[in-house]
This record gives structure tokens, sequence and C-alpha cells, in this order.
């Protein structure tokens, strides 16, 4: 385990954001990192648990007291092994996941958690930064041909995996680029993009073949596909937008969140000269308080439930320039 008398001996620390001040001037990211002696206590303080809650409320069922125990102690390089023992994508879920296995930690009952998302966030960057991060190449080819539909997580995810069981695996995506929602939804301060790239590129190099520009429905049928392939995973995700049924909606002016996020992340309407601009204004109206990814400076957001977003998201928009109005 950790030290044993870690989590009596260390408060939870976090690392600081970059001040909003500084960060509403461009779009680069703003989490930082702790540096080394504190995130060796923040691994300290995990007890290692018998019954370990942090394992149940992953998601992925990442191993997390093993790793937080070679942060401790400063063994980085098994630290990576362990977490991408169950994780294909660390440095994309260490950024954006919403950590519910901090929630979950037995610390949380009559402490503050494990800070288990940082300390993740500092592994897979450092495995980059010592170039710990490579391609896998698989032992044997089996000589199976698989389609992923869809280059989101999930559809990257299965490549990987296929990949390094030896299929031969293409995926294909409508979109012009790869990454699904980490491209197009995300934004670029929450999630760099040469992050996601780099991930892409890693799986090139496996022999993941990426075909942009590729509508299945369109230009193929999943018939063809599966006349062509051994098998398809189909990864689609979920963008399509709800709209209200209200009018107005229609109006210039007015965007789902799904064609705002693409337009501004993926197709870089930020720029003045951008070929899909969206209106520039100095007040944003936001209806719904959900993920709440880009309201922008001097946003009113509107949610019909009164409970936006997650509160910690909540609490850090409450530091942004953002005015919530709850419907009665
Ligand atoms: C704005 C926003 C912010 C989010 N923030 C977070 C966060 O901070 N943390 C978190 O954990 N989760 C977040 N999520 C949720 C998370 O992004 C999704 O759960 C995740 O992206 C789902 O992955 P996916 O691979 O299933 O689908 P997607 O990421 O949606 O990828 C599906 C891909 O399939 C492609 N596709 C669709 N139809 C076709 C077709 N016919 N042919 C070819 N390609 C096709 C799409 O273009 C897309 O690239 C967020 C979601 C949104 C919308
Ligand atoms: S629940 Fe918390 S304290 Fe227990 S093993 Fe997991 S991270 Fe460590």
């Amino acid at each position: 385990m950790g030290k044993p008398t870690g989590f009596l001996e260390y408060l939870r620390e976090l690392p600081l954001d970059r001040f909003a001040l500084e960060r509403i001037r461009d779009w680069n990211e703003f989490h930082l990192h702790l540096d080394e002696k504190k995130l060796r206590e923040q691994g300290a303080r995990c007890m290692d648990c018998g019954i370990p809650f942090c394992h149940k409320g992953c998601p992925l069922g990442n191993i997390i007291p093993d790793w937080n125990d070679f942060v401790y102690r400063g063994r980085w390089r098994e630290a990576i092994e362990r977490l991408h023992s169950t994780n294909n994508f660390p440095e994309f879920t260490g950024r954006v996941c919403p950590a519910p296995c901090e929630e979950a930690c037995t610390l949380r009952i009559n402490d503050d958690p494990v800070g288990i998302k940082s300390i993740e966030h500092a592994i897979i960057d450092k495995a980059w930064e010592e170039g710990w991060v490579t391609p896998q190449a698989p032992s044997h080819k089996t000589g199976k041909k698989v389609a992923v539909v869809g280059s989101g997580p999930a559809g990257l995810t299965a490549a990987g995996e296929l990949a390094k069981l030896g299929h031969d695996v293409t995926v294909f995506e409508a979109f012009h680029a790869p990454g699904g929602v980490l491209i197009y939804g995300i934004p670029e301060f929450r999630l760099p993009k040469d992050i996601v790239q780099a991930e892409v590129d890693r799986l090139k190099e496996m022999g993941v073949k990426i075909e942009p520009n590729v509508i299945v429905g369109k230009t193929y049928t999943l018939p063809e596909l599966r006349e062509r392939y051994d098998a398809v995973f189909i990864a689609v995700g979920a963008g399509l937008p709800v709209f209200m049924q209200i009018p107005g909606e229609n109006l210039k002016g007015v965007y789902s969140a799904n064609e705002s996020l693409t337009r501004v992340n993926l197709m870089g309407a930020w720029t003045p000269d951008s070929d899909t601009p969206i209106l520039h204004g100095r007040r944003v109206v936001v209806v719904g308080g959900g993920m709440g990814d880009g309201p922008g400076a001097g946003a009113v957001a509107v949610t019909p439930s009164g409970r936006p977003a997650r509160p910690g998201r909540l609490i850090r928009f409450s530091r942004e320039p953002v005015e919530y109005t709850m419907a009665a």
C-alpha cells in the first residue's frame, strides 16, 4: 500500500489551474500538475483498502490502489504499465473523466478522497515524456479483417484491442478527422487535439487504417462492409442533438450544442476567416446546464431541471463569469 499513515499525514491536494484571466486569452490546456514530491504524497494517502470501492466506481475497473502505491514509491514505469492494463487512453480519462472513482473512494467517508484523477493524469503525461507509450505489435497476424464504424473513444479502443490481437483493422469515420466527441465536443483547453492525434498515430503505427470522410450508410452500406470484412464493430456514438420543438429554434444565431461545438472545435469557427463562423456576441444564453463545456465569457445558462452540470463542474464555473438561472 501507499504509506500506512499517509492519509493521516497529508491533506488532499489538487493541482492548480491556470488563472482564469490568463486562460480566457487562449485555448490552451488549463490543468497543471503537482510537483513530484506532492504527487507521491497524494499516492501515499491511498489506504489500499481490502475492498477498494474505487474499483467499483471506475467504469474501466482501473487497478487504482496499485498505481497509487507505485507513484508513492516513485515507480512510474510500473504505474503506467498497471494503468495501461485496464485503460487504453489514460491521457483522455486523466483529463476529462468525471472521476466516479473519487466519489467511491473509502477515504471520502470521513475525509477528502484520494486525488486519483490527478495522479492518473500525471502518470500518463510522464509516460509520454519518458517515451514509454509505444505501439504494441501483435505476436502474430490472424488474417481476419474487421471494420470499425466511428472513431470516437469506443471505436479507437476497439481498434487498438483488435489490432493487438493481430486482426487487420480499418476505422471508418464520417468526419474529416478521427476522435469523435474527443475532438468535436470537448474543447481544446480540456483535451488538446494533439493528444488525441498522438494516440491516433500510435494506432496507425500498429497497422490500424483510418478512413475519414466515409459515412457508413451512404458511402458504403453495412451489407457491403459485411461482405468485405469478417466482422463489423459499430461505434457511432449518440451525436444527434435533441431540439425543444419551440418557435425560433431555426433563427440565425441559435445553435444546438453539437453544431456549435463542432464548428468551434473541429472547424475553427473562432477565427474571423473561418468558413463556418458562428455569430460572435458579448452575451450568450445557454439553454440547459448539462455538460457546460463552452459557455465562455458573459454566458447566462438556463436549466429547466434546477440541477445544472455536476457539482464539481458547477463549483469551477462559479469562478467564471457565468450567471445561472434556475427555472422555478
Ligand atoms: C460536449 C460533450 C462533452 C463531453 N465531455 C465529457 C467529459 O468531460 N468526460 C467524459 O467522460 N465524457 C464526456 N462526454 C461524453 C463522451 O464524450 C462520450 O461518452 C464518448 O465520446 C462516447 O464515445 P463513442 O466512441 O461511443 O462516440 P463518439 O465520441 O460520439 O464517436 C462516434 C463517432 O462515430 C462517427 N460516426 C457517426 N455515424 C457514422 C457513420 N454513419 N459512418 C461513419 N462514422 C460515423 C461520428 O462522426 C463520431 O466521430 C462529453 C460529450 C459531449 C457531447
Ligand atoms: S478506495 Fe480510495 S483509499 Fe481505498 S484503495 Fe481505492 S483509492 Fe485507495
